[in-house]
């Protein structure tokens, strides 16, 4: 079941952007995966209408303005977990679904060597491996802020996305439940405020058995798209930091914590070889 946003505010802008697919673009996806039949009858006029009507629909082919990154200072991290509890906590993911984890590399050789924390979550980037290789055109990346989304009325679990992200960034809903979940309590009502669509789990329904991710709680922008960190609009795992490691907001902006955090301090990226210019960034 999904419910609306609450009553009297302001309607926001539809949090998924589809991307345009053309018939052409089908056929090519079919065929690299080997479904010669079913690209052969598009190719030859089997209806798209449904998939192309919804995307011509929603899709107002909008310019991008911003591009959300994050700032994450490897000095601060103190490896306390409280980003990934505040995660679960604001997006209700299931066992099994963390959109964000905390690797720890060990100890150094000298004694008063510490370990190295790094909060891991989505990087949305810039070229991202995940989204070419959808065959239903279920994930990919808005264009109007960079962030990487999944519509889970589109995705069919095929997971190919899991394997193409180099960065272990996606995971499977699996449609297991905490015990809360099954046993109907009232915690188990709780709608997840994800994409604004406000799901319950329900077994058989979406996002069970669909492909989930960080989407720098994109819910929790206004209707211009914009996040406040004064008002408590702000991605969960960075309001919550302990040790105020985790950086947010808008890589294009210059004036941005962000953008001026990368001016002053050495940073890197994860894998940079590969040339997807993830729009996380570490600080050293
Ligand atoms: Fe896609 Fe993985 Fe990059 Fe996220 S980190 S945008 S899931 S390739
Ligand atoms: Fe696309 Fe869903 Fe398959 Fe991922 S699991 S590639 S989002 S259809």
């Amino acid at each position: 079941m999904q419910q609306q946003a609450s009553a009297g505010a302001a309607a926001p802008e539809p949090v998924h952007e589809l991307p345009e697919v053309s018939r052409r673009d089908i056929v090519q996806r079919l065929l690299k995966l080997g479904a010669v039949s079913l690209a052969a009858a598009l190719g030859s006029g089997a209806s798209l209408q449904p998939l192309l009507a919804r995307a011509e629909e929603v899709n107002p082919r909008g310019k991008k303005k911003r591009r959300y990154g994050m700032v994450i200072d490897t000095r601060r991290c103190v490896g306390c977990d409280a980003c990934v509890a505040a995660c679960k906590a604001e997006n209700k993911t299931p066992p099994g679904v963390s959109y964000t984890i905390v690797l720890e590399q060990g100890l150094g050789e000298r004694p008063d060597d510490r370990p190295l924390f790094m909060t891991k979550p989505c990087f949305h980037c810039e070229h991202p491996p995940c989204v070419p290789v959808c065959p239903v055109g279920a994930t990919f990346k808005r264009s109007q802020d960079g962030i990487v989304v999944v519509d889970y009325d589109r995705c069919i679990g095929c997971r190919y996305c899991i394997v193409a992200c180099p960065y272990q960034a996606r995971y499977s809903d699996f449609g297991d439940n905490y015990p809360a979940v099954e046993e109907h309590t009232p915690w188990a009502s709780v709608p997840s405020p994800e994409y604004r669509q406000f799901r319950t789990r329900k077994e058989g329904k979406s996002p069970e058995g669909n492909v989930r991710k960080c989407t720098f709680c994109l819910h929790l922008q206004d209707e211009n798209g914009e996040y406040d960190r004064a008002s408590g609009r702000w991605p969960a795992c960075a309001k919550t930091c302990t040790g105020k490691a985790i950086h947010f907001g808008d890589l294009n902006d210059p004036t941005s914590e962000v953008s001026l955090l990368l001016k002053e301090r050495q940073a890197i990226r994860l894998k940079e070889e590969l040339g997807t210019e993830p729009n996380v960034y570490y600080l050293l």
